[in-house]
C-alpha cells in the first residue's frame, strides 16, 4: 500500500513508515509483512512492561468482565486502590485521574491558578523552562518551551514565563507578585534527555518555599520507575507540591494522573472532571502495572540495566566519535557528531530496530523497563551497523559536517 492510500482517511499529523503494526510481544513489534522490530520506543516510553504483557492482559480481561464505567460521579474499586498506592509511593496526599499526560498538566495548571486565587492574591503566572514539553492543549502548549510553538495557534494562552532550563538563580530573578508556581520536568525528555545540574530541583524547592510558590514536577516521562527511581525528583530528596504522571503509568493503556499535597489540593466540586476520568478499566490496568514497576527490586533492576545501556552506548560513542551520551535509568540519548539522526533512525528501521530521533543530531532510547541485557546488546549491534552503513554511503567526512 502506498503512503497516500494509508493516509487517505487519517489527518496527516506526522510522517510514518509505510507499514502497519499488527502485533507486539515484549521488546518486539511485528508489521503486516511479518517483519519483526526490536522496539526501543515502546509507544513513547509507555509500555513499561513491554508489548502486551500478561499483567496488563489479565487486568483488562478480569476488569472488563466486571465493570467498565460506572460514571465519574461514582467511586470504583481500582480507582481507590490506585490512588492510595500512588499517594503512598509519592508522599502526595491526593490524586486526580485523567486520560493523557496533557490533561494531567492542564489539571495541574488549573489547580495552581485556583491555589493562587485562594492564597496568593489572584497570582496565576507559572514559570516554565525553555524547550520544555508539557503537552498539546492550548494551555500546556503555552507552558511548553518548544521553539516555534508560541506562534502556531494564536493567540497563545497567557500566564507562562520562560527561563533557561537548569539555572535556578534565573527562576528566582523573574518571580513577581503574579507568580504562583514553577513547573519543571526533572529531565527534559522531548528536548532530548536534557539532565539539569545536580541540586537544581533542590534549589528550585528552596526558592519556591521561600517565595511561597508551588513546585510542579512533570514526571509524565520520567516517573513510574523509568529513571531508576519511582519518581525522578526523588533522586534529589525533595517533595513537590504537584506531580503529573502519564505514559508508563498505564503500561500501554491511556491513563494519567495529577497528584497534589494537602496544601495544594484545593479543587472544589465542579471545578475539574471528565467522563472517563478514573474509569475502572484503565485504573485496574494501571494498578496492576504500578504494583510491578514500583517494587524496589524492579526499580533497582531498571537502574542496573540502565547503567549497562549507558556503558555500551559510551563504548559505541567512542568508536564513532559521538560527542556525548546522557541518560538516567532507561531513558538515554546519544549525540551524533553531525545532523543525521533521522538517517540513522531510518537505517535502524530497515535493520529491524525502532529508535527515536528527537533532534537532528540526537538519538533517544526508551525501551521497556524489563528489557534484557541481550536486547540492549542487539540494540547496540544494529545502531552500530547503521552508523557503519551511513559512513560507507556518505563517507565519514560528510557525516561529521554540521
Ligand atoms: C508525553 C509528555 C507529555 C504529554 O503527554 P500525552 O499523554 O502525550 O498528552 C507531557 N509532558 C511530558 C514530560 C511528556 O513526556
Amino acid at each position: 500500500m502506498s503512503n497516500q492510500i494509508l493516509n487517505h482517511f487519517l489527518m496527516p499529523i506526522t510522517r510514518r513508515p509505510e507499514v502497519i503494526m499488527v502485533k507486539g510481544e515484549g521488546s518486539y513489534l511485528w508489521d503486516n509483512n511479518g517483519r519483526r522490530y526490536l522496539d526501543f520506543i515502546q509507544g513513547w516510553a509507555v509500555n513499561s512492561l513491554g508489548h502486551c504483557p500478561e499483567v496488563v492482559r489479565r487486568a483488562i480481561v478480569e476488569q472488563s468482565a466486571r465493570l467498565l464505567t460506572p460514571s465519574p460521579a461514582l467511586y470504583n474499586e481500582p480507582e481507590l486502590e490506585l490512588a492510595e498506592l500512588l499517594s503512598r509511593a509519592s508522599g502526595l496526599a491526593q490524586v486526580f485521574f485523567c486520560n493523557c499526560g496533557t490533561e494531567a498538566n492542564e489539571s495541574a495548571i488549573k489547580l495552581a491558578r485556583k491555589w493562587g486565587r485562594l492564597h496568593r492574591n489572584d497570582a496565576y503566572e507559572i514559570i516554565t523552562a525553555q524547550n520544555a514539553f508539557h503537552g498539546r492543549t492550548l494551555a500546556s502548549m503555552a507552558a511548553s518551551g518548544k521553539p516555534g510553538w508560541e506562534s502556531l495557534f494564536p493567540p497563545p494562552m497567557p500566564g507562562f514565563i520562560k527561563v533557561p532550563f537548569g539555572n535556578a538563580e534565573v527562576v528566582e530573578s523573574v518571580i513577581t507578585a503574579k507568580t504562583v508556581a514553577v513547573m519543571i520536568e526533572p529531565i527534559q525528555g522531548e528536548a532530548g534527555v536534557v539532565i539539569p545540574p545536580d541540586g537544581y530541583l533542590q534549589r528550585l524547592r528552596q526558592i519556591t518555599k521561600r517565595h511561597d510558590l508551588l513546585l510542579i514536577v512533570d514526571e509524565i516521562q520520567t516517573g513510574m520507575g523509568r529513571t531508576g527511581a519511582a519518581f525522578c525528583h526523588q533522586f534529589e530528596g525533595i517533595q513537590a507540591d504537584i506531580m503529573t504522571l502519564g505514559k508508563g503509568l498505564g503500561g500501554g493503556v491511556p491513563i494519567a494522573a495529577m497528584l497534589a499535597s494537602e496544601k495544594a489540593s484545593c479543587f472544589s466540586y465542579g471545578e475539574q472532571g471528565g467522563t472517563y476520568n478514573g474509569n475502572p478499566l484503565m485504573t485496574a490496568v494501571a494498578l496492576a502495572v504500578s504494583r510491578v514497576v514500583l517494587q524496589p527490586d524492579f526499580i533497582a533492576r531498571v537502574g542496573s540495566t540502565g547503567r549497562y545501556l549507558l556503558e555500551r552506548l559510551k563504548q559505541l560513542a567512542n568508536r564513532h566519535e559521538c560527542p556525548e551520551i546522557r541518560g538516567r535509568g532507561l531513558l538515554a540519548a546519544l549525540r551524533l557528531p553531525g545532523e543525521y539522526a533521522e538517517e540513522v533512525r531510518d537505517r535502524c528501521f530497515e535493520h529491524g530496530l525502532l529508535i527515536n530521533a528527537p533532534r537532528p543530531n540526537l538519538l533517544r532510547f526508551m525501551p521497556a523497563l524489563n528489557v534484557t541485557i541481550q536486547e540492549v546488546d542487539k540494540l547496540i549491534e544494529i545502531v552500530e551497523e547503521s552508523l557503519n552503513d551511513l559512513a560507507r554511503f556518505k563517507g565519514p567526512i560528510a557525516l561529521s559536517q554540521k
